[in-house]
């Protein structure tokens, strides 16, 4: 959540900071603004997005003369998104962007108020920003502020900082929240995400949570709170920017669905060794994985929906218990965890707060805790015991699509090599398995994007409906969590997925003439009962939108006012397709009712507050 980027050096900075921006507009968009130096500190700031403050900017033409500056795209935690509540906030000292939540606010607002400080704002940022100034005034020296400043906030923080007194200076510091630190050829950067800096460099460091990063011009140091000077690793993504553009696809979400066979195709390659399951971790390559008597699969949002495609595979082909928990309750439901069990991570970011505070819970009671994210270095994938990188590359939407289809991928193949493992599986129908997922699941997602047409006419007959229904059975019903919150997510229709042999419990009694209710169907063993299911709400007059496999439809006479068939597939893998399709339905719904597909209301990337 929130964008923060920096940058000092050789170039004129407005253009780096609104070009950075840009790119990490997708992690909150309610407001944005950025401080720069130029005969003082000058600060500009809108609400709304970031076009509103290039537009305040044009009228600051002096300001294209400065070269050190930071700047912040805002997901509102406190305060409504307004000009006064939007970043940088500061004195004529110093100015501040912050991404994160400062819980103890109030406390330190308080202490500052009867120090004689006034505020303007409603957010929690003003209060930190404020005490950084009651530290330098007293002190003089910006170190020793910062540091004397973090040792009273509570909660979670990146932060970036200019001083008036030091035109060619950011500092930049973290805590549960993301950051990344930068030399180019003419500066240095900070920012919140790698996609803002690769269009300068694919180098960065990710500094350890309270360490001081201090850039300039020709070098970036770091420092502990004790004033030590500490080196930190530096990393390297194989990203560039052409895969963090639109490449000539009217949205980024567009674009990544189309992704989606590429990012499969590589994430099961790089994880498979002689054709079968290999992971390069003592962990799962070996006969450990079986001593596992329980797998928790912990996440968020469409990660874990994610985990309940894995849950079905695991027990479907390994037949050990999986439980797939939300993040934000495992940790404060004090769950019950074995030493024998493992817990599973799921992230896209590999930043999602309540992600990382169940990672730590787990290995605080001393379980063995596994990350798969698809950001390397990132904390989570740091923190975790064993970490697996997805290969989606950079996703921009802030509706999670390749990342989905990517954890997928790495949870079935997790599933194959426990069942090797534990003998439920022989090694030829692994090999047999590993070699489909390899081959003919992308070229069936490509299929599936070759025929997007059909999805579209789809959606124009669903676009004007209030409330939708997603049914299915077993992993159909994992899969409509999916479909149903991608939908919510872009098109603002109120779905809800439901198994489907349950909604006659209750919930049928808001199906009335013309209800979509999407039906998928692709388990071949449940076709019946799903039929009865489909004919049950088309009695009541829904409008049937059926997606299954191309066997379900030769064998079935469907009530269907639309159909979709996926295009042929081991049933195993019928998911990838399937969910290929529902994204795109969301999407050209939300694009048909003319909706910013890629930012919606409300919402934001990498979710990085609790
Ligand atoms: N808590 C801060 C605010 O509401 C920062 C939010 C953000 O991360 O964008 O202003």
């Amino acid at each position: 959540m929130c964008g923060i980027i920096g940058y000092t050096g050789t170039r004129s900075v407005l253009p780096i900071l609104l070009e950075g921006l840009s790119t990490l507009e997708y992690r909150g968009y309610d407001s944005a603004g950025v401080a720069v130096h130029q005969n003082g500190l000058q600060t500009v700031k809108s609400k709304g997005r970031l076009a509103l403050l290039e537009e305040k900017l044009q009228a600051r033409a002096h300001l294209e003369a400065a070269t050190c500056g930071i700047g912040h795209t805002r997901w509102a935690t406190h305060g409504e998104p307004s000009d006064q509540n939007s970043h940088p906030h500061g004195t004529d000292r110093l100015a501040l962007v912050h991404n994160g939540i400062i819980e103890n606010y109030l406390e330190i607002a308080a202490f500052l108020v009867e120090q004689g400080y006034t505020f303007s704002s409603q957010t929690d940022t003003e209060s930190a920003a404020k005490l950084l100034d009651y530290h330098y005034a007293k002190s003089g020296d910006p170190q020793e502020a910062i540091f004397k400043t973090l040792a009273m906030l509570r909660g979670s923080y990146a932060l970036g900082i200019c001083f008036a007194d030091y035109p060619e200076r950011i500092y930049a510091v973290r805590k549960d929240n993301p950051l990344i630190v930068a030399k180019t050829p003419t500066g240095a950067l900070i920012a919140s995400d790698v996609p803002a800096v690769l269009a300068h460099t694919n180098t960065y460091w990710r500094p350890e949570e309270g360490v001081l990063a201090v850039l300039e011009k020709d070098a970036v140091r770091f420092f502990k709170s004790s004033g030590e000077e500490v080196s930190q690793k530096q990393e390297c993504v194989d990203w560039n920017v052409a895969q963090a553009q639109k490449g000539g696809f009217p949205h980024f979400m567009l674009k990544e669905i189309h992704e989606e066979p590429t990012a499969i195709s590589q994430t099961a390659s790089a994880y498979m060794k002689d054709g079968l399951p290999h992971f390069n971790l003592e962990l799962l390559d070996t006969d450990r994985l079986k001593e596992f008597r329980a797998i928790h699969i912990v996440a968020c949002g469409t990660a874990m929906h994610a985990g309940l495609i894995g849950k079905s595979v695991i027990e479907q082909l390994c037949r050990v218990p999986v439980s797939v928990e939300i993040a934000s309750e495992f940790r404060y439901r004090d769950p019950i965890l074995h030493e024998q069990d493992l817990v599973i991570l799921l992230s896209q970011s590999g930043e999602t707060a309540d992600t990382l505070a169940a990672l730590r819970h787990a290995k605080a009671n001393g379980v063995h805790t596994l990350a798969i994210v698809n950001v390397i270095g990132s904390t989570v994938a740091r923190e975790a015991d064993s970490v697996l990188y997805t290969l989606a590359g950079p996703e921009i939407a802030v509706a999670s699509t390749k990342a989905y289809s990517v954890q997928c991928t790495l949870l079935y193949l997790l599933a194959l090599r426990l069942g090797l493992v534990n003998g439920k599986l022989s090694a030829q129908t692994v090999r047999e398995i590993c070699e489909k997922l390899r081959v003919q699941v992308p070229a069936a997602v490509e299929e599936v994007l070759k025929s997007c047409d059909k999805v579209r006419a789809a959606a124009e007959k669903v676009v004007d409906a209030e409330h939708m229904f997603y049914i299915g059975r077993g992993v159909d019903c994992a899969l409509c969590t999916e479909a149903s919150l991608k939908l919510k997510e872009i098109s603002y229709i109120h779905s809800e997925a439901y198994a489907a042999g349950e909604l006659k419990h209750g919930t049928i009694s808001l199906v009335v003439d013309g209800t979509p209710v999407v039906a998928l169907s692709t388990v071949s063993s449940v076709a019946e009962k799903m039929l009865s299911g489909i004919r049950e709400v088309a009695s009541r007059g829904a409008k049937i939108l059926c997606v299954t496999t191309k066997q379900i439809s030769e064998q079935y006479d469907l009530p269907a006012d639309i159909h979709l068939v996926l295009p042929e597939i081991d049933e195993l893998l019928a998911p990838f397709p399937a969910i290929c399709v529902m994204q795109l339905l969301a999407y050209y719904v939300s694009a048909l009712k003319g909706l910013d597909v890629d930012k919606p209301r409300n919402l934001a990337k990498s979710v990085t507050v609790e």
